[in-house]
């Protein structure tokens, strides 16, 4: 399992991300970042596949993906 990170403020909007992402999940959000750029973000974050595309498509590293480990049973140490 995969979880896609996004550091809003390293985004300046280019939209590389988005015009890679093969699921056309990665949109512009209507608030502005710290330099006010609108950044990328995923809404529907549980359709993400984790190819890690748009990760490796960003020139600003903005976007990160980790590998959740998969759980078994109940929680470890909870
Ligand atoms: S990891 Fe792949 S599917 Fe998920 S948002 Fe990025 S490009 Fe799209
Ligand atoms: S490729 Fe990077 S800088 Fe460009 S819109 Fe996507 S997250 Fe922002």
């Amino acid at each position: 399992m995969t979880k896609i990170m996004f550091h809003e403020d390293a985004c300046k909007g280019c939209e590389l991300c988005i015009e890679f992402c093969p699921k056309n999940l990665i949109t512009l959000a209507s608030r502005f970042n710290d330099k006010g750029f609108h950044p990328a973000t995923v809404e529907n974050t549980d359709k993400c596949v984790g190819c890690a595309i748009c990760a490796r498509m960003c020139p600003d590293v903005a976007i990160e993906i980790e590998e959740i480990p998969f759980e078994r049973g109940a929680a470890v140490n909870a």
